[in-house]
Formats: C-alpha cells, sequence, structure tokens
C-alpha cells in the first residue's frame, strides 16, 4: 500500500537523533537527583519520548496523558478537555511536561494550568519542535528542540487523520 499524499522529509532522523541527545544531556543536568515524572502528551508524544527517556540514566517515571482539543481537521479549537487523566498522585513532584509540537500554544497552557494546580513541585516543558510563528498563547519552552516553518507536519508521532506517525523522519504532504 502506498501512501494517498506523499510525505516530503524536512527533518530527517539523524538530525532528530541530533536534537533528542542535546535536549537529553539538558534534562539530565537538571533531573538527575529530583525522582523526575515525564508526562507525555498522547498520542503525538510517543515516539520522541520513548527516545528521549533511553538516553537518561538515572531514576524516573513515565506517565501519559491524552487532551482533546477539538481540531477539526488540521486546525486546533480554542478549548481543551482531558480525555484520559492522571493516576498519579503529582503533589510535591517535580513534572516534566513531553510534547511534539506547540503550534497555537493553547493545549499546554491550558495542561500547565492543570498540573499547577495538582499542586506538583515544579512543571516544566520539553518540546521537540516549536511552530512559533503561529503562537496565540505564550508558553515557556524550557527544553526546546527545533523551530518549524508554518507547515502541517507528519512523522515521528506527528498524524494526518491518524496516519503516518510511523514515519521515522519529520516530513510535509507534498500537494
Ligand atoms: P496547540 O494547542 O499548540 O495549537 O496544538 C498543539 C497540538 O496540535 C499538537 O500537540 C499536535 O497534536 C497538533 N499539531 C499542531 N501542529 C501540528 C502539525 O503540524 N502536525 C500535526 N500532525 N499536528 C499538529
Ligand atoms: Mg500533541
Amino acid at each position: 500500500m502506498s501512501y494517498p499524499t506523499k510525505p516530503r522529509v524536512l527533518i530527517p532522523r539523524a538530525e532528530i537523533d541530533d536534537v533528542v541527545t542535546r535536549l537529553a544531556a539538558e534534562i539530565s543536568r537538571d533531573y538527575r537527583d529530583k525522582n523526575l515524572l515525564m508526562l507525555g502528551i498522547l498520542k503525538g508524544a510517543f515516539v520522541f519520548m520513548a527516545d528521549l527517556v533511553r538516553r537518561l540514566d538515572f531514576p524516573l517515571e513515565v506517565e501519559f496523558i491524552r487532551l482533546s482539543s477539538y481540531s477539526s481537521g488540521q486546525q486546533t479549537q480554542g478549548s481543551v478537555k482531558v480525555v484520559q487523566g492522571l493516576r498519579r498522585n503529582l503533589k510535591g513532584r517535580h513534572v516534566l511536561i513531553v510534547e511534539d509540537i506547540v503550534d497555537t500554544g493553547i493545549t499546554l497552557s491550558f495542561l500547565i494550568d492543570y498540573l499547577k494546580k495538582k499542586k506538583a513541585s515544579s512543571v516544566r516543558l520539553c518540546a521537540l519542535t516549536d511552530k512559533v510563528s503561529r503562537r496565540r498563547v505564550p508558553v515557556e519552552i524550557d527544553y526546546k528542540g527545533l523551530t518549524v516553518p508554518d507547515k502541517f507536519l507528519v512523522g515521528y508521532g506527528l498524524d494526518f487523520n491518524e496516519q503516518y506517525r510511523n514515519l521515522p523522519d519529520i516530513c510535509v504532504l507534498e500537494d
């Protein structure tokens, strides 16, 4: 089977690899003795999370949360909901959110507020990509991979209609 729309490589896997290695070094420096709780946002962050945690050589826990942003097609709308929440008590924990891409910032600013209400000791954000030109709500990215152009990206966990998550490179769809 072949894809209806052909993906064109924007960020090759070797470059992603280097970025993940750099982010892992930054995270290691800050969290080695903090009993870190890494919180991935499903589904998009699952590939990034898997690569990132395998570069960290200290004790940590992994959790996932699923959010819905009432997205229709490629646009994120204004309102975010927790679809699959946390079964873990965050009180006193150092939480690092792991996200594939920050676009408008609506999802992340919602989640950061939500986690702070759960009395985490600290909440920081690691994002592999930043579509900074699209920002509508300010979000501080503590560990940032790459700035990306305002194009719809797929691969390395990112989907279009649930397809393409398995591509090893970050790609754009050709028309
Ligand atoms: P935000 O709330 O920042 O607008 O949206 C963030 C979420 O929108 C991301 O976690 C991701 O699920 C989705 N998103 C934003 N830009 C892209 C993109 O270029 N490609 C894909 N596949 N999803 C995107
Ligand atoms: Mg996402």
